[in-house]
């Protein structure tokens, strides 16, 4: 039997409605949620990711600002304007678009950020305070991940989950997230024994990984969540990081690659400007 196909995009639409009137009440008692973007440069994926932010920012009543540096911008420069940001009162969100260009440490622009407006989830603080329990800004495509999986019905707590990967801004977040719903989480990665043996005990397996179609059929016990996190360009367009065709036919659920997890990110991160803009109006009163 064929997997349930997992969208995303519906899913993420679902959600910028719900953000839609919740916004729209919101500015009846006065506040308007604010996004602000910082370009640097002309990578083209990220003007494209950007593009789809404002979009969304529109969709939802969000006021947004975007600020197109050149390439050439210098770290003292990016941090002025991230200083200009934090003390913009009409600013709820701050989000650098990376990659930046080589010359800036961007460890030190994430840094930066005031963590109250870290919309993104990056900064330190934001990092710890998801480990403990306490998020207000969890990052973007692990809590989507999460999302997918509720939205679904797709129990978590119990379960067995197996993460692939363990960067900081998806494999290890996405195990933390897993892990406060009560997931028994394993978390793999390059040194990683026998790899095929460790997801195939996976009720939930979430491939991110960024190799292409690395996840085949034998490597997934038959009835697992395949959620992939996956984006590879390659020659014949963008795919996942699972053999989506062979695991279909194994997997009890599966997200697709496009149309799974990449609507996600935009969706939660206009979650977390409507958080910031609450908790921000909340303080001053
Ligand atoms: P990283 O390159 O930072 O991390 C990849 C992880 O995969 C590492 O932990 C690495 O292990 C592990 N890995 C690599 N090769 C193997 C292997 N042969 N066996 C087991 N583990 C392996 O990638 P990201 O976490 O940033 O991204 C992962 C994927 O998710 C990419 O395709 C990226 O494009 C995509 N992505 C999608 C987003 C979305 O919105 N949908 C958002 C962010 C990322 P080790 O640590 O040992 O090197």
């Amino acid at each position: 039997m064929s997997a349930t196909i997992i969208d995303g995009k519906k899913i993420s639409s679902d959600i910028k409605a719900e953000l839609a009137e919740e916004v729209a009440e919101l500015k009846k008692t006065g506040i308007e949620p604010g996004l602000t973007v910082v370009l640097v440069g002309d990578d083209p994926a990220s003007h494209v990711y950007v593009k789809n932010k404002e979009k969304a920012c529109e969709l939802i009543g969000i006021r947004s600002v975007k600020h197109q540096l050149p390439a050439d911008t210098g770290q003292e420069e990016l941090l002025a304007l991230v200083d200009d940001l934090n003390n913009d009162d009409k600013v709820d969100g701050i989000l650098v678009q990376l990659p930046l260009p080589e010359q800036i440490d961007e460890h030190a622009v994430l840094l930066a950020i005031d963590p109250e407006k870290d919309v993104d989830g990056f900064h330190p603080l934001n990092v710890g305070k998801l480990m403990i329990g306490e998020s207000v800004f969890e990052s973007c495509t692990p809590s989507g991940v999460i999302e997918l999986l509720k939205r679904y019905d797709i129990e978590i707590s119990g379960a067995h989950a197996v993460v692939v990967g363990r960067s900081n801004i998806v494999g290890k977040p996405a195990a933390m997230l897993l892990l406060h719903n009560n997931a028994t989480v394993e978390i793999c990665h390059s040194r990683t024994k026998d790899l095929a043996a460790e997801t195939r005990r996976a009720d939930i397996l979430i491939a991110a990984i960024g190799r292409p179609k690395f996840i085949t059929a034998d490597m997934v016990k038959p009835g697992a969540a395949v959620i992939d996190v996956g984006m590879n360009r390659t020659d014949e367009g963008l795919c996942g990081d699972v053999d989506f065709e062979a695991v279909k036919e194994v997997a009890s659920a599966i997200t697709p690659v496009p149309g799974g997890v990449g609507p996600m990110t935009i969706a939660i991160l206009m979650r977390n400007t409507v958080a910031a803009a609450k908790a921000r109006a909340a303080g001053k009163k």
